[in-house]
């Protein structure tokens, strides 16, 4: 059986919740009627998702655009209904119940603030809508919209119209409106896309403290690699509505389950090679890399992270020498193999590899001659195999 799972535990900030919440997606798929002219079939945005989130984290729905990250959002959030599969909060099953009774805050890209209203009245603004037992007082709303705005740094503003705001303080005004009534699950869909480079770099360290602070089980949406790892407890990969790895940030990047999640995450990328498998030794090119274990001879792709490559006068991996990009504290050397699926091989080489660093740049001054070469020796926990028709891990 597929089971998502959110725990939850009223231990933290929401002082007053004081229960032990789990949710659960079970199952869950979401379709799109096709509407192509050409192409009429179904597109299937969540294919039967599976995940469980451990209590109180931060998880990263990772991938590229069109995977399906804003329909798993949004089926959690109620503001879709799943063709398939349920969704428990506790032991409740919340899958019909309309976003509004399934205690979750939303922050979108677009910040979506009332422009007419100060900062005051938008936070306020879901406050003023509780209705029966769980009705405040003035004063109380007042406490609790406070409250949010001291936690996101805004108590400062809040007077003013968000016209008068920067977008990282928008979108702050944004994530305190969706935190005042103590959400159970907080979901953030591309929360920092309308940001410049700084801004968003910072607003996505006050998500985190904020997360950490509050300790609620926070779902956050991007295509960005670097953001994912960098926020994240956990982060799940996803390619055409599919699951494809759910870890920790560093196991994902350290040991991906497949082709596409080794391609997806990294700064430059993976350097992808077509290789092969002889008499238990792996080969790309006419190269013998390193020993394969009891693995049959057969075709396989070899990816190599940048920071694997070690520049060695008598290295097992023969490349031809492009260039070598200086970048402060490391240095990038470019070079190229036939069997490389890249255009060009990029590795890594950090200051504390000095002695080969100076031979490579004094290799890469003035014009590199078409015939200069540059062996690496590779880190093995660096060089990940995969199987050339499936693309899954091939683990020796
Ligand atoms: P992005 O990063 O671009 O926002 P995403 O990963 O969030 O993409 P979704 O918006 O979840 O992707 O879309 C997943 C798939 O479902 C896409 O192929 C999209 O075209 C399709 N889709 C989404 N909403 C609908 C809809 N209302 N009707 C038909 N197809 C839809």
């Amino acid at each position: 059986m597929h089971i998502f799972t959110l725990f939850l535990h009223g231990n933290d900030v929401r002082e007053g919740l004081g229960i032990e919440m789990e949710v659960t997606l079970q199952n869950l798929t979401k379709k799109f009627p096709g509407r192509d002219r050409k192409k009429q079939e179904d597109v299937i945005a969540v294919n039967d998702f599976t995940f469980q989130i451990p209590d109180g984290k931060l998880i990263g729905l990772l991938g590229p655009s069109g995977c399906g990250k804003s329909t798993t959002l949004n089926l959690i959030s109620g503001l879709l209904k799943p063709t398939d599969g349920k969704i428990f909060f506790g032991k409740d099953d919340v899958t019909d119940l309309p976003p509004e009774n399934r205690g979750i805050g939303l922050v979108f890209q677009n910040y979506a603030l009332y422009p007419h209203l100060t900062v005051k009245q938008n936070i306020l603004f879901p406050l003023e809508n509780l209705k029966g037992k769980d009705k405040l007082s003035k004063e109380q709303m007042l406490e609790k919209a406070y409250e949010a705005a001291r936690l996101v740094q805004i108590d400062e503003l809040m007077d003013r119209k968000p016209g008068e705001l920067s977008g990282g303080q928008q979108q702050r005004v944004a994530i305190a409106r969706a935190l005042v009534k103590r959400p159970k699950v907080l979901l953030l869909d591309e929360p920092l896309s309308n940001l410049d480079a700084r801004l968003r770099l910072q607003t996505r360290e006050e998500i985190r403290r904020i997360q950490r602070e509050t300790k609620i089980t926070t779902i956050f949406v991007t295509h960005d690699q670097e953001e994912a790892m960098s926020i994240s407890d956990m982060i799940v990969v996803m390619k055409e509505g599919m699951v494809q790895q759910i870890d920790k940030p560093q196991k994902v990047y350290d040991d991906p389950e497949n082709l596409f999640v080794a391609k997806f995450l990294g700064t430059p990328p993976v350097n992808v090679f077509t290789g092969q498998i002889k008499n238990h030794k792996l080969y790309i090119g006419n190269d013998c890399i390193m020993e394969a274990g009891e693995e049959a001879d057969r075709e396989v792709y070899v990816g190599i992270r940048p920071e694997g490559f070690f520049p060695k006068a008598d290295g097992a991996l023969c490349c031809r020498l492009c260039g070598v990009e200086v970048m402060g504290r490391d240095i990038s050397v470019i070079s190229s193999n036939p069997s490389s699926l890249n255009a060009v091989v990029r590795s890594i080489i950090g200051t504390e590899n000095k002695a080969d660093m100076e031979e490579i740049l004094s290799m890469g001054e003035g014009n590199i001659s078409t015939d200069a070469v540059v062996r690496f020796s590779l880190a093995p926990h660096k060089v990940f195999l995969f199987d050339k028709e499936t693309e899954d891990r091939i683990y020796l």
